[in-house]
């Protein structure tokens, strides 16, 4: 049972490596983006707030995302679980702490990717999925059959709006600005070990879980 914060820039390939730890370990994933994303197509309050700031390559107001990941940790009961794109500010660290002390359930170990922009700009901009099964492809690491075109269903395969190149290079600007300090937040108070990030994915996650398996004996 252990609590895990995943941290790294967009594209570092956090949410792939989280679905290989959460098969492997039998925590839950709790995505920051992936709420966000549910909200939006749900199109509630907290969604329509979200849109601009996420379209933008921008971050939504730190109290919004607190409150509603602090709902998503309270749902994980006495299970494990890994964050994903939250804290994202030292604010929202420092934050999910005095959340966490106060129910016990403080995190065990940070997991920091570490990646070269040149390459997150390579890898999102390239990145193309299916609005019908939610498929993803590569332009030049993993093409569809037919060019722009989704293999399993044949959809048209579209770009997500933060993927553009202009809204990534914002995107980077904030990882740099607003969440490489929570690497150093984390540094003075608590658990974290850097991973370079820049191989293929499965050696990314070999290193991933070289790491948790030291934690878990210990
Ligand atoms: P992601 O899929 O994690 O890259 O998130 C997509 C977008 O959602 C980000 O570019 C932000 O606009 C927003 N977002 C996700 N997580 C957070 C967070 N912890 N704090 C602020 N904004 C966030």
């Amino acid at each position: 049972m252990m609590r895990m914060v995943l941290l790294g820039a967009p594209g570092a390939g956090k949410g792939t490596q989280c679905k290989r730890i959460v098969e492997r370990y039998g925590v839950l994933h709790l995505s920051s983006g992936d709420i966000l994303r549910n909200e939006r197509a749900k199109e509630t309050e907290l969604g329509k707030k979200a849109e601009s700031y996420m379209d933008s390559g921008g971050l939504v107001p730190d109290e919004v995302i607190v409150a509603m990941m602090a709902d998503a940790v309270e749902e994980t009961g006495e299970s494990g679980f890994v964050l994903d794109g939250f804290p994202r500010t030292v604010n929202q660290a420092s934050q999910l702490d005095n959340s966490l002390v106060s129910k016990n359930k403080q995190i065990d170990i940070v997991l920091n990717l570490k990646i070269d922009d040149r390459l997150v700009m390579e890898r999102m901009t390239g990145r193309r999925s299916c609005p019908k099964c939610g498929a993803v492809y590569h332009v030049k690491n993993l093409k569809p059959k037919v060019e722009g075109k989704c293999d399993k269903d044949g959809a048209e395969l579209v770009q997500r709006p933060d993927d553009a190149a202009e809204v990534v290079a914002t995107r980077l600007k904030t990882y740099h600005q607003q969440t490489e300090p929570v690497a150093d937040y984390y540094r003075e108070n608590g658990n974290i070990c850097d991973i370079v990030a820049e191989g293929n994915v499965d050696e990314i996650t070999s290193l991933i879980f070289e790491q948790l398996n030291t934690f878990d004996k210990v």
